[in-house]
């Protein structure tokens, strides 16, 4: 969902965790929290849950992070065997409440709970529709939109088609958890660009944007929500059924999941991300590895990246060693989101050390997913050297991210991102490395043993799988038309 910024293009937009329940006999808070806390690192600005009774709707959204938003009490008011919840990422500056999740609205047929993942690309035009027929917002959020304009077709439509009807109107990335009185829903956007998965626990179903999520409460993976997929969870957890609403022909699962953002204890659209990412640090190897006499990991993001990367290097016949030369403060929170350039440059300081003995002398090779605004690379390069480390090579499990992405996750933009504008020569100098090398896109294609085409790369080529004002596009995407007429 975006929030509180101007319009849907302009400010930085956020990445979420969405989770969903329905269960027999016993009330869904618990299960909800505990997968909310295993999807913290999708969100870490509110949290929230929304459950429903069978009589009424009961609420608990806060700010922080999800260990102190709810308190005991909070979640025994959660009552009832459905539910939703959500976690939403942090962004530059704005702590603002209207935008904290799910979101809801009572309206003539009943309550609606919403938590999105993702972003529209044409909420305005949507919006302004609605405000014209008489709808009050109360926040400039794409996920009110949704809400809205769900609640509108409820008026008219049974649920499935209701849905359907929403689904051919917006446009844009969303993997929506969504409760109609205690009907819980799952839907995941024609694109499938953001994750979503179905779950099994011993009394019932869920739904959750990662498998972890289902892990840690015991349940099984049963399988991804298809991309256009409706999934409608049974009350009482009696089972669930499916409806593909919308068919596209090319999907565009968005590869930076399995790069940085997933846990990588996750399986997205059938693939382990841990496993996918030591299968990227191989590929570092095979396209661009470098005699060094160690490697090393920028935790923890680069973890599974330098693990591959130096099991590929020593089947090669490289002596290289694998080692944990960097030591990561576990309390200091992601830096990037910190306001100003000084203070994320101190943030990386704060945050990670180098071991001496491990680097100095030694011709040192560091492994992380992604460089952004660079401000980590040229950090801890100058870090490395001041420890003594003779040289130092920096390899990234990831193309060079020269565009911002519209689709959901809080990158920097354009003018902020290193790559932009600079070519990875460029790149090296500035960020004052003895050589620097990305990873191809061809790599994370066959990594994921899908084609490039079924991929969302728009942050790596500039060209969105959406029709996004002002940016290219990689593929033939009709815009739904919204023209005031109620369709
Ligand atoms: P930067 O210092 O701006 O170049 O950021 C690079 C670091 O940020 C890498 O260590 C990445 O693991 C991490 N990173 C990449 N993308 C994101 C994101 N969307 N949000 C937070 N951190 C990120």
């Amino acid at each position: 969902m975006s929030c509180g910024r101007d319009g849907d293009l302009g400010g930085p937009t956020e990445k979420c965790g969405v989770v969903g329940a329905s269960l027999a006999g016993r009330d869904a808070a618990r299960p909800l929290y505990y997968s909310l806390y295993a999807l913290q690192h999708r969100g870490q600005e509110s949290a929230g849950i929304v459950t429903h009774d069978g009589f009424q709707q009961h609420d608990h959204v806060s700010m922080g992070l999800v260990g102190d938003a709810f308190t005991e009490a909070d979640i025994d008011g959660l009552k009832g065997s459905a539910g939703i919840g959500h976690v939403r990422y942090p962004t530059a500056g704005s702590v603002d409440k209207s935008c904290a999740q799910p979101f809801t609205v009572s309206f003539k047929s009943g309550s609606l709970a919403l938590s999105h993942n993702g972003n529209l690309v044409n909420s305005d035009e949507i919006r302004d529709e609605l405000a014209g027929k008489g709808h009050a917002f109360t926040s400039d959020g794409d996920t009110e939109v949704i809400a809205h304009d769900l609640a509108r077709n409820l008026l008219e439509e049974d649920l499935v088609r209701a849905v359907k009807r929403t689904m051919n109107r917006i446009h844009g990335s969303y993997s929506l958890a969504i409760m109609h009185d205690e009907t819980v829903l799952g839907v995941r956007d024609p694109e499938g660009n953001r994750p979503l998965v179905i779950g099994e626990v011993e009394d019932g179903y869920v739904i959750a944007s990662e498998s972890s999520a289902i892990d840690t409460i015991d349940g099984e993976l049963v399988r991804d929500v298809r991309p256009g997929e409706l999934v409608v969870l049974r009350p009482d957890g009696e089972g669930y059924d499916t409806y593909q609403l919308v068919e596209r022909d090319r999907p565009a699962h968005c590869f930076f999941e399995h790069v940085y953002f997933a846990r990588p204890d996750s399986v997205i659209d059938d693939n382990l991300v841990y496993e996918v990412r030591r299968e990227l640090g191989r590929k570092l190897w095979e396209e661009s590895g470098i005699e060094s006499d160690v490697v090393m990991p920028v935790p923890d993001s680069g973890r599974a990246f330098a693990s591959g990367y130096a099991e590929a290097a020593q089947e090669d016949g490289s002596n290289v060693e694998f080692a944990e030369g960097l030591m990561k403060n576990r309390y200091v929170g992601r830096t990037f989101i910190m306001p100003t350039q000084d203070e994320r440059e101190r943030a990386v300081r704060l945050k990670l050390n180098p071991i001496k003995s491990t680097v100095e002398g030694r011709t040192v090779t560091i492994i992380d997913d992604s460089i952004v605004r660079g401000t980590t690379s040229t950090q801890l390069v100058r870090l490395l050297k001041d420890c003594g480390a003779e040289e130092v090579h920096m390899r990234i499990g990831a193309p060079p991210i020269i565009a911002p992405c519209y689709m959901g996750i809080n990158m920097a933009t354009r003018e902020e991102l290193i790559a932009s504008d600079k070519s990875v020569e460029e790149i090296r100098e500035a960020i004052s490395a003895d050589s620097l090398a990305y990873l191809s896109k061809e790599a994370i294609a066959d990594a994921l043993s899908v084609s490039q085409s079924d991929l969302c790369l728009g942050c790596v080529t500039g060209e969105y799988p959406y029709d996004i004002d002002d940016e290219e596009t990689d593929r033939d995407v009709t815009r739904p038309v919204i023209d005031g007429a109620s369709d």
